[in-house]
């Protein structure tokens, strides 16, 4: 007999904006759930698009969460019985969020965190280089580029009137858009002829 209660382990699914993340998190949960394995999903409070208790993808693919202000919350609401502890949009927690699923993989437990690997500026957002780092297994997705249909890496900003130096700007699918590399315009807020229901004008008074 295998113990493999006791081999916990990291899961890492990360990429940009409308690349599946989330969907990927509540396919592998939901799958952990048909195996009759108990899971619970955690999300920063931040992150309340579209429910205050669900994890919601763009697709609406949905799976109960549980909302918490700081990464230590999570220890605190795991209950001894969970196999699969789900952690979705693992950029916007605390540093404390590593430690935390390090504990819980020495627990025997399995770990998914799903985070944007980079933010719009296309620079390492938050915890998620250390998670990537210390997981046993990563996946990083892909979107598809709006301008040149390649695959799309990174997110692009699309408006800029948010404070100055805000990295974090949560929700608002029609404030972001996913670019490639070479199509990526990290310091502009990266018009292009297929941008729809912008004000150029306002743009480009907001960019200067
Ligand atoms: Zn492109």
């Amino acid at each position: 007999m295998f113990h493999r209660a006791l081999h916990g382990f990291i899961e890492v699914v990360c990429g940009s904006m409308f690349s599946g993340k989330t969907e990927e998190l509540v396919r592998r949960c939901k799958r952990a759930q048909i195996g009759r394995q108990k899971v619970q999903v955690f999300k920063p409070r931040i992150d309340d698009r579209y429910s205050k208790d669900h994890v919601q993808s763009h697709d609406a693919n949905r799976i109960a969460s549980i909302p918490v202000d700081h990464s230590r919350q999570i220890l605190e609401l795991v209950d001894d019985n969970t196999r699969v502890v789900g952690i979705d949009e693992a950029q916007f927690f605390d540093e404390g969020i590593i430690e935390v699923a390090n504990k819980l993989a020495y627990r025997g437990m399995r770990v998914i965190c799903a985070g944007l690997d980079m933010d719009f500026r296309g620079k390492p957002f938050g915890p998620m280089p250390q998670l990537l780092a210390i997981a046993e297994s990563v996946t990083k997705l892909s979107a598809i580029c709006v301008v040149c249909g390649a695959q799309a890496s990174r997110t692009q900003r699309t408006v800029g009137n948010l404070e100055p130096n805000a990295t974090v700007a949560v929700g608002a699918k029609e404030m972001y858009e996913a670019r490639c590399r070479f199509c990526h315009e990290p310091e502009s807020h990266g018009q292009h002829p297929g941008l729809k229901g912008q004000d150029s004008e306002e743009l480009n008074r907001v960019s200067s």
